[in-house]
């Protein structure tokens, strides 16, 4: 009986995935907006930033750090485009979008959906490295764990590599941050449904604006600290005084971007 009804859940599950991948294409970039390769993977293909427009407060959005989260990448061509048809509205900002950072594979796992196994399929890069427990933090270790399911309430452990930054994609991506003294960095997964802060008072409100914006649960970082996920962006943003939220929404296969469209909105106008 329980089987069946494991079956059951499972396929209402996938068909849902289906049909959210299948009303919920990757849009299209315009060709003018202005791109630039920032660096090459571990298996050196290119990864790419774009730019919407140049002033003062610099923000960063990220998606696609986890392999098996391919699809944030909508969110953020989305995020794009309306980022470019707003520009007017932008002209005290600098923002810059990077839609694939663990790039290695687009092919496929774009074309391997995985409907049924959504929550199963890989997750690391090309090295076998879970990416966002990778970073540039005091008090790194070979390993780590990475919590799931309802709560978090189950964890399994994941490996980070002999040294912080050992990954391309983690070097590229704190460079760049670095050099381009990046204030705000949001982190795009899924699908866990909530969003979390660091240690900043300005993250704080921001995540709670997030949060208020739509159906996805607030984290504090206390409680976000006790599932002891070490050596992440939210630790090095941490220890480097950026600003960070790390925002999971419900589906692994659509953007949500008409929710997540106005949380952005409102977050980006309170900087
Ligand atoms: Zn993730």
């Amino acid at each position: 009986m329980k089987k069946i009804f494991k079956f059951l859940w499972k396929l209402r599950r996938s068909l849902k995935s289906i049909f959210q991948d299948k009303s919920d294409k990757i849009p299209n970039i315009s060709v003018n907006i202005e791109r630039n390769i920032i660096g090459k993977s571990i298996n050196w293909s290119d990864i790419m930033c774009y730019k919407i427009w140049e002033w003062n407060i610099k923000i960063l959005y990220v998606s696609w750090i986890h392999w098996n989260e391919v699809w944030t990448i909508k969110l953020a061509y989305n995020l794009i485009n309306w980022l470019y048809e707003n520009i007017i509205k932008l002209d005290n900002y600098c923002i810059y979008i990077m839609p694939c950072l663990n790039v290695d594979w687009y092919d496929l796992a774009i074309k391997n959906p995985d409907y049924f196994n959504w929550w199963k399929i890989w997750r690391f890069n090309s090295n076998n490295v879970d990416l966002n427990r990778n970073f540039d933090t005091k008090s790194f270790k070979e390993k780590s764990i990475r919590s799931f399911w309802k709560e978090y309430s189950e964890s399994v452990e994941v490996f980070c590599w002999k040294s912080w930054n050992s990954e391309a994609e983690t070097k590229i991506l704190t460079n760049f941050i670095i050099k381009n003294n990046i204030s705000v960095l949001f982190m795009f997964h899924n699908a866990w449904n909530d969003v979390m802060w660091n240690n900043t008072e300005l993250s704080k409100k921001l995540s709670k604006t997030y949060s208020d914006n739509t159906w996805f649960k607030l984290l504090t970082e206390e409680y976000w600290n006790t599932l002891k996920q070490t050596w992440t962006a939210k630790e090095w943003c941490d220890e480097n005084d950026i600003t960070y939220l790390e925002i999971e929404w419900s589906s692994r296969y659509w953007s949500d971007w008409k929710v997540q469209k106005n949380a952005i909105e409102e977050t980006l106008f309170m900087l």
